[in-house]
């Protein structure tokens, strides 16, 4: 038997912020269902919100630094692990930096990006589109045709945000929200992955980001979607953990989702040793987050599957959701989607469902999780003070809308 649950029937209510509430979050024991907590994220009416969150601020065109730079526009190391990553300097995204300088020596015509950043525009643009068109085609195997197609995308949005952006929290600059985040330590029983689509990589909106902002790049790692030197780490550091120690957050529909509970509490669990395993100091449980739209990210959890087929023998990897998660959603949202709960969100369900988990009661996980929800509240500010600074209104409905992702 487990302990019992303290404070039975308490109900513990955190309410974020006054005047812009960005979500309210409530623990509940419930003293006739033991273990049966239940976490809600409650997000305030999509108006406000959803749209601020929907639309990063867009910004004039700009030109590209690519030559102002000491090595010819290439990412030096220091520059590729300031912007959060943890792997050596991709070659292929290196590759693609030569290559559009080559391009852009050879037609004479500019680097010029607009939008948010990693899009290119204007007669540079045209040319581009038919070059790197011909070179995808000119790719034999579908697994480096799709590394290309993530370090073209990631080496883009680099070259568009550089100089631009700041490297720690992908905002503008003038709109730097650093000096306002809380580090925090994470708890070395748990270790969080994000497994981030190029697409959302260096978005001023993301959330993810938010995560080894405040737990630092060791204990909140960015893994960028086909990027082998990336996924390569995060592999072997699953080989070592070994697969009863990787869990991936995703709402798995063929099987029943287990829930942190399921997973984790020594009451529903038959492995006696499971207080072992979960508190095991040397090796970590290991929590990847899908950071990606919905639609990216069933192609996301494929690659995950088969790569822990590869490196496990089986296709089943392991998978959890948040007790909240589809009545959270469903409730709030006609259709539940993944990419309408954004991923800090999903982090701060983990810690928040681990917490309630006396096995886990003692690590503060509790105040991990409000540090980065006190993250998410500063990024919406600073997303909201530069929506109003740029005079556009933060109710405006936004065609072909994002949510926070
Ligand atoms: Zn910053």
């Amino acid at each position: 038997m487990g302990k019992e649950v303290k404070n039975p029937g308490k109900t513990q209510q955190k309410t974020m912020l006054n005047s812009n509430r960005v979500l309210t979050f409530t623990l509940e024991f419930s003293p006739s269902l033991k273990f049966s907590a239940k976490t809600h994220i409650e997000f305030r009416p999509r108006s406000l919100h959803s749209s601020i969150m929907n639309s990063a601020s867009r910004s004039s065109p700009r030109e590209a630094q690519v030559n102002d730079t000491a090595c010819g526009g290439s990412v030096t190391l220091e520059e590729w692990q300031g912007w959060g990553c943890v792997s050596p300097v991709p070659a292929m995204v290196n590759e693609v930096i030569h290559d559009l300088k080559l391009l852009e020596n050879n037609i004479d015509a500019h680097m010029v990006f607009g939008g948010n950043g990693g899009k290119f525009q204007g007669d540079f643009k045209i040319q581009e589109d038919k070059k790197h068109r011909a070179k995808y085609q000119s790719l034999g195997d579908s697994d480096k045709k799709f590394q290309f197609f993530s370090a073209r995308q990631i080496a883009c949005r680099l070259l568009g945000s550089r100089g631009y952006l700041c490297q720690k929290c992908w905002l503008p600059m003038e709109d730097c929200m650093c000096s306002k985040v809380r580090p925090c330590s994470l708890w070395r029983g748990v270790k969080f992955w994000l497994y981030m689509h190029p697409k959302d990589f260096l978005r001023q909106n993301n959330t993810g980001k938010l995560l080894w902002q405040v737990f630092g790049v060791q204990a909140a790692t960015l893994c960028l979607y086909g990027i082998s030197e990336d996924e390569e780490i995060m592999w072997n550091a699953f080989k070592d953990a070994g697969k009863g120690k990787v869990w991936c957050l995703y709402p798995n529909q063929n099987i029943v989702p287990k829930t942190v509970q399921d997973a984790f509490s020594c009451q529903s669990s038959v492995d006696l040793e499971c207080t072992h395993s979960l508190t095991n100091r040397d090796r970590a449980l290991n929590f990847v987050l899908i950071d990606g739209t919905w639609s990216n990210s069933a192609a996301m959890f494929r690659r995950l599957k088969e790569q822990a087929k590869f490196l496990w023998g089986e296709e089943d990897l392991p998978c959890i959701s948040l007790a909240a998660g589809a009545s959270l959603m469903h409730k709030l949202r006609p259709q539940p989607s993944w990419d309408r709960t954004c991923t800090a969100a999903a982090a701060i369900g983990v810690l928040a469902e681990l917490q309630l988990l006396p096995e886990c009661s003692s690590y503060g996980l509790d105040k991990q999780a409000e540090a980065v929800e006190d993250a998410l509240v500063v990024l919406l500010e600073a997303l909201t003070a530069r929506r109003l600074r740029m005079g556009r209104s933060i109710t405006r409905k936004i065609r072909h809308s994002r949510d926070i992702c």
